[in-house]
């Protein structure tokens, strides 16, 4: 079992020490602006879950909550406004925007140096390139917990399933950069992918992240390979207490008898990827010459 819990506790510590060093310094603390347009329910939820674990390390979090009905000018006004506050080291903007707003105009409006979500042409310009650049959060936390569980890449065979902006593209392009712990023969599959079992099933390692519940059965994976399930989803269980449960896009009971190492939902992935935006938020500070 991969456990995510534990490495995220981990990354965070060495995050907390590093902010405590710094305000001990009389420095400022990091700080992160949270831009969220409406009431998308998954979005307030992570949201919420950016203050705790932002106060948790010492990172100051300013939350930017607008209606609905917000103009587009308005939100670009307001990123504007962040872009130009030098006491503000990082900016993320809640996705999906209202339908009215057209999402890329607000992305490239934000500072590439304070998009620590990575979502800014010029970013993901970089990640292309293998220059240094801030990762984006999910497939930063894949990254991390294939190099700490130590499971070598160089050479193997790696199946990348959905090939998302923000998840499986800019995984594929990590994977296979050549760099230490990467350095994969990758595969990228989507929802035109023919035979798509038979290509999970010649995977090494397979990193799912199509956005359907339990979809990856046993038959789609090979004996000994690595499994790294990036979905995540609550569906209604009656057997539960609360009437739901929390599951992955794969089918974990099956599929962590056949496989060598696999990452629960929850607990896996997801835990991570929250570490990883507080880590690109310190990045942007250390980066910020306003300081
Ligand atoms: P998207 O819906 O944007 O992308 C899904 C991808 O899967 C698409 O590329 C799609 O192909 C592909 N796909 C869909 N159906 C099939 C199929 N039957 N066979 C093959 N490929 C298919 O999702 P995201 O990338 O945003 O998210 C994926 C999952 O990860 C979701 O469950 C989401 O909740 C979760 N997630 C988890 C995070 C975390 O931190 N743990 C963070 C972000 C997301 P096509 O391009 O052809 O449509």
């Amino acid at each position: 079992m991969i456990d995510g819990k534990l490495l995220a506790q981990e990354i965070k510590t060495e995050i907390a020490k590093t902010v405590a060093s710094l305000i001990d310094n009389g420095k400022n603390a990091p700080h992160l602006a949270v831009v969220i347009a409406g009431e998308d329910g998954a979005s307030l939820t992570y949201v919420e879950s950016i203050k705790r674990n932002t106060k948790e390390v010492g990172i100051l979090c300013s939350e930017y909550q607008f209606p609905a009905s917000i103009s587009e000018k308005e939100l670009l006004e307001a990123i504007d406004f962040i872009n130009n506050d030098d006491e503000i080291d990082g900016c993320i903007v809640q996705l999906p925007l209202p339908k009215h707003i057209d999402t890329q105009k607000v992305v490239r409006k934000i500072n590439p140096k304070k998009d620590v979500d990575c979502f800014h042409p010029e970013n993901m310009g970089k990640l292309v390139l293998g220059e240094d650049t801030f990762l984006p959060a999910t497939p930063h936390a894949v990254m991390e917990l294939l190099k700490r569980y130590e499971i070598e890449t160089a050479g193997r065979n790696c199946v990348v399933v959905g090939r998302s902006n923000i998840v499986g593209k800019p995984l594929a392009l990590l994977l296979v950069q050549n760099t230490p712990h990467a350095d994969a023969t990758v595969t990228i599959c989507h929802s035109k992918t023919q035979n798509l079992q038979k290509v999970c099933a010649q995977a090494d390692i397979l990193l799912v992240a199509i956005g359907k519940p339990e979809f990856i059965t046993a038959e789609y994976v090979k004996e000994g390979a690595v499994v790294i399930d990036v979905g995540i989803h609550r569906i209604e269980d009656k057997t539960t207490e609360k009437g739901y449960r929390i599951c992955g896009d794969v089918k974990f009971n099956e599929v962590s008898k056949k496989c060598k190492a696999i990452t629960p939902v929850p607990g896996g992935v997801g835990s991570v990827t929250m570490a990883c935006l507080l880590k690109n938020t310190l990045k942007a500070y250390q980066q910020n010459i306003d300081h």
